[in-house]
């Protein structure tokens, strides 16, 4: 779950390469243009009713992104696949290899090849969420171009109980203080209709495998949080994945009592639990 730096892409000047290939859309081209500015200046809610496309205009916008013809000049979606992010921007989860369609193309094909709409996702969370953010969507997920400020309040954790030393990993929490109602409820439902619960409990156990198998040895809880918990932490926010998995398991580790993460990583520290 992050924010991410927008590229920017002339759209509107690649809207007429687009019309002239496929010329089933220049009718509609302006209405199309004038969906771009709206997009932006609601930014990307699902609130606008979808243009009145007919059949085969709306799989013509659909080719346009499945195809991607040199003529149309939409070589760009290409790149969206080579982002180098260690972690997805919609569920924290590792990579993002597909591309997530903000508003889906099934409800609103004119956006099926416009760059803001088009963003970076892993294929758990993408498959996922499927066409949630349709029209009229009572709430819209966070937007990585336009929630950036949302975004930059949560923190999120996992939340890790210790019982007789073993642990149990619950869902991704996050200090709601000083949050709206209503940024807690778009919070919330977007981790609800993002994280898939395998991925993430498995994400959970092998960061914990991980921890138990360093060679290295710290002296102290004390240490350990220094050297191992502060170290991922930098890692985290220098690769700008402040909210991965990674990070929330981090964070919820340091949440814990001295004692209980004594008991868990007892083979880390050189000491025996108490
Ligand atoms: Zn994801």
């Amino acid at each position: 779950m992050r924010s991410l730096q927008y590229k920017i892409i002339p759209d509107r000047s690649i809207l007429p390469a687009i019309t002239s290939h496929y010329i089933i859309l220049q009718p509609i081209e302006l209405e199309i243009k004038t969906a771009y500015r709206r997009y932006v200046k609601t930014k990307g809610l699902p609130i606008t009713p979808p243009l009145n496309t007919c059949n085969e205009q709306k799989d013509a916008l659909i080719a346009a992104y499945e195809n991607r013809p040199k003529a149309a000049k939409l070589e760009w979606i290409d790149l969206i696949y080579y982002n180098g992010l260690e972690s997805c921007p919609f569920c924290g989860g590792d990579g993002a290899r597909t591309i997530e369609h903000y508003l889906p193309k099934a409800c609103y094909p004119e956006f099926s090849v416009f760059s803001l709409n088009l963003l970076p996702s892993c294929g758990s969370c993408n498959t996922k969420r499927n066409n949630i953010n349709e029209y009229g969507a009572p709430t819209a997920l966070l937007h990585p171009y336009f929630d950036k400020l949302l975004l930059s309040r949560i923190s999120l954790y996992v939340d890790i109980k210790v019982e007789y030393g073993i642990p149990e990993f619950g869902p991704l929490l996050y200090d709601q203080d000083g949050l709206t109602e209503e940024e807690i409820c778009r919070v919330d439902h977007h981790i609800d209709s993002s994280v898939d619960e395998i991925t993430y409990f498995n994400k959970c156990r092998a960061l914990f495998s991980e921890i138990r198998g360093r060679s290295m040895r710290w002296p102290t809880v004390a240490e350990f949080r220094k050297e191992v918990v502060s170290y991922e932490f930098y890692l985290c926010q220098k690769s700008g994945d402040y909210n991965s998995w990674r990070y929330a398991f981090y964070h919820g580790l340091n949440r814990l009592e001295d004692e209980d993460i004594n008991v868990l990583v007892a083979d880390v520290l050189g000491t025996q639990p108490t």
